[in-house]
């Protein structure tokens, strides 16, 4: 085929779509049903009501092809492991009983029965249900719901293209089952799991679909020969299958690197590959495979993740070049939308000049068909959508919102030494000894307590104008005089003010400095029903005034213990927000980091002793390759030393992390530079404390000794163990006593009794120790 024709052909598709509806009908349908309010036949008429709407949408919009199957009631990786019939043996029953009480019984767990572990879908803020799998389990074909949508979408009259999870992804996903030995490798059961797929595609192509995604995400990541060889003969065997659609293999959120050869050359008809931030490396690696003659590309060119404006006349320019690599070229967004809001259009409370730079999902769409239209019939065809997009970027780059000027001398004026404090660790610890006067395993907490119903009273009553501001801030320190007072009883040695005033520990800051925009529907699924509304850093960060001294201060005037002062990184800060993508991320976190740099000063100057700076998402944040891990952790542990190092030797550092293992980026926790970190480790007996040690981590720490994920109330015998264990790989001069990690979510009684408990574990091994 000729580029001529090939342009000719393009046609537009997207991978998948937010699920939830305008008004988060699917959330309410769901949790009613839960709760019984909602009958099962009135949910899935909601769930299929929402899917014709989405499918509307998409064609009304110009999308060619649009994607089925991606619709879920709770996860897309669940709904695999109901396809191809992985249902753990604990969960059997159950499902058998009822599909869709069973499938609620895998994600949430019953009274009786554990649910799947969660966690995050590569390097986004999606979580997926981890399949359990093991050397007996055994996979049977159940494609239902597949084919149910596919079926749906044709009596609708569309032209749907069933999107699944590839049988490699999948299984690089899944983890051994409870009570399967640890080094269990789920590929190894690839040769089962193939003909499972193969009898999926056979009924999907008897059910009418012409063409089939395979989502294979998990060959953008470093892979073993090994797991490229598997992926090699999933694909020729697949390909090699005569009753099946045509296959698209996709690939998303980064490039594809040593698997894009192997994919290339594979038997299926098209391939999906990611043109936004790894666009340079696809292009390269499919030039150098030869392009993918007779064979459909489908470019990802329209940023899946990002709410920014595409610039669609490089997106042109790029679609130009894949021409001549393949035999048709279509136009798609880099991944799924799902992780995007549904429309930039429903922000009424947005600047109308910033809302033109914003692209939701809706807007996404819009762009997707336009490139298509401007691919196929030339750029004149598409020429006042090309004229906007060209004014809302200059306007968003011309704007004194992205570029202001004083931030900017500022960030250009950093040098090395402001983000190194002035001693090294080893003399301010004498000096924060001296200030502090501790005792040996100091106890403290990570800083939130309950959120209790009064707390979410008060919020709302102050939204709806029941109270005042004052009112409302009374109401803030008769709460904080509370939790101080219980500190002070239960004889906590630093103490916290337990974050009140406190919605978000990322939406607080981002409603308080300047360039950060909080969204009134901007809902992205972060799992099951639970959404999330991630702020927008949309321009140049600065800090109006203090935001949390006026809180910490109220605190300190009611005690003589040390009052911590809480703040949110700027790795996390960056990590839970909408990113720019305008400039490099660091640039980013380094106006962030100055920002709070201001605030830890202003805390430090009205007397705090003891300030953290927690980064839980600083290890959920790293690269998916390997070779980026060094870039990103240098400038992630530089912005935290900005925010840290103006301080007076005396005054003390701490940071916290949780949701994540550690032992991989230990050298960088050690870059901090904090004097005390606290860190989850309840559940995996203090294992942080061995990583921490054996990589001769020299500063204070506190692996947590409490489980606040759970509702148990950790005995004090119980904290106790887990402090003795500690003392084996961290010094009694360095060990703290803490909690995994915040207490919002606990409720009171649990937190008092944990916290006694705690407080009479640290006297009980205080008082082993030999004496010095
Ligand atoms: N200081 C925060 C809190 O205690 C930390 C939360 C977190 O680590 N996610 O709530
Ligand atoms: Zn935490």
């Amino acid at each position: 085929m000729t580029s001529k024709s090939a342009a000719a052909a393009a046609r537009s598709t997207v991978y998948g779509y937010p699920r939830q509806g305008q008004n988060r009908e699917l959330k309410k349908a769901i949790e009613g049903y839960w709760k019984g309010r909602v009958t099962a036949d009135a949910l899935t008429a909601t769930a299929a009501e929402l899917r014709e709407r989405n499918w509307r949408e998409l064609a009304d919009a110009g999308i060619d092809e649009v994607p089925t199957g991606d619709f879920s009631y709770y996860d897309h990786v669940l709904d695999t492991t109901v396809l191809v019939g992985a249902i753990p043996e604990r969960h059997r029953a159950a499902v058998a009983a009822d599909p869709l009480d069973g499938y609620f019984a895998m994600a949430r767990g019953t009274q009786d029965v554990a649910p799947l572990e969660m966690t995050k879908w590569f390097d986004t803020n999606y979580h997926y249900l981890v399949p359990e799998l093991g050397p007996d389990t055994v996979f049977s074909a159940d494609p239902a719901k597949q084919i149910g949508e596919l079926t749906e979408a044709l009596a609708l009259g569309h032209t749907p293209r069933p999107v699944l999870v590839g049988p490699v992804t999948y299984l690089l996903l899944a983890k051994p089952a409870p009570g399967v030995a640890a080094d269990f490798d789920p590929l190894t059961l690839l040769d089962r799991l193939l003909p499972v797929y193969a009898s999926v595609l056979a009924d999907l192509r008897a059910a009418g679909a012409e063409w089939v995604q395979l989502d294979e995400p998990a060959l953008v990541q470093d892979r073993t020969p090994a797991e490229l060889n598997a992926a090699a003969r999933a694909y020729r065997d697949l390909g090699g299958l005569t009753d099946r659609p045509r296959l698209l293999v996709a690939s998303y959120f980064d490039q594809l690197g040593e698997a894009l050869p192997v994919l290339a050359k594979a038997p299926v008809e098209g391939l999906a590959l990611d043109f936004t931030e790894s666009a340079a490396v696809n292009l390269e690696k499919l030039a150098a495979v030869g392009g993918l003659p007779g064979k459909r590309l489908v470019a990802g060119v329209v940023n899946g993740r990002n709410i920014w404006v595409n610039d669609l006349e490089k997106s042109l320019a790029t679609l130009g070049t894949l021409l001549g690599l393949a035999d048709r070229v279509d136009v798609a967004s880099s991944s799924s939308l799902l992780h995007v809001p549904l429309d930039a259009a429903l922000e009424r409370d947005v600047d109308p000049q910033i809302v033109r730079w914003l692209a939701f999902a809706r807007q996404k769409t819009a762009e997707i068909a336009t490139l298509a239209k401007g691919l196929a019939r030339g750029t004149d065809a598409i020429a006042g959508e090309l004229a906007a997009n060209r004014a809302a970027l200059a306007s968003r780059a011309a704007s004194p919102i992205t570029r202001d000027p004083a931030v900017r001398a500022r960030t250009g004026a950093i040098t090395d030494a402001d983000a190194r404090r002035a001693q090294p660790y080893g003399e301010r610890t004498v000096a924060q000894r001296t200030r502090l006067g501790l005792p040996y395993l100091p106890t403290t907490t990570i800083g939130s307590f309950p959120q209790t119903d009064e707390l979410r009273v008060a919020r709302a009553d102050l939204r709806a104008g029941r109270i005042d501001t004052a009112g409302y801030e009374e109401r803030i320190r008769a709460e904080i005089a509370e939790v101080i007072s219980f500190q002070e009883k239960t004889g906590i040695d630093v103490l916290v003010h337990g974050e009140p005033e406190r919605n978000d520990m990322v939406q607080y800051f981002a409603e308080q400095l300047t360039g950060y925009l909080a969204t009134q529907h901007g809902w992205v699924q972060s799992y099951g029903t639970r959404y999330v509304r991630p702020p927008v850093l949309a321009g140049d960060i600065s800090r109006p005034e203090p935001m949390t001294v006026r809180w910490t201060s109220h605190a300190q005037s009611l005690t003589d213990k040390p009052v911590k002062g809480m703040l949110t990184g700027p790795v996390t800060m960056l990590a839970w927000s909408f990113v720019r993508d305008d400039q490099p991320l660091g640039d980013t976190a380094r106006q962030v980091a100055l920002a709070l740099r201001d605030e830890v000063g202003d805390l430090e100057a009205a007397g705090t002793a003891v300030i953290q700076v927690d980064e839980p998402a600083l290890r959920e944040t790293l690269p998916l390759r390997t070779a980026d891990h060094a870039g990103y952790l240098a400038w992630a542990t530089e912005s935290f030393r900005l925010t840290t190092s103006g301080v007076q030797p005396g005054t003390q550092i701490h940071t916290h992390m949780c949701y994540a293992e550690f032992g991989d980026i230990v050298q960088a926790i050690d870059d901090l530079d904090a004097d005390v970190i606290s860190l989850e480790a309840a559940r995996s007996h203090m294992q942080v404390a061995r990583e921490l040690a054996a990589h001769g981590y020299p500063r204070e720490a506190g692996p947590g000794v409490w489980d606040i994920h759970s509702p148990r109330v950790p005995s004090a015998e119980e904290a106790a163990a887990l402090l003795r264990t500690g003392l084996k790989a961290i010094p009694a001069e360095r060990l703290w006593v803490n909690p995994d990690c915040g207490l919002k979510t606990r409720g009171w009684a649990e937190t008092r009794a944990s916290l006694e408990n705690l407080v009479a574990a640290a006297r009980t091994v205080r008082g082993e120790l030999p004496a010095s």
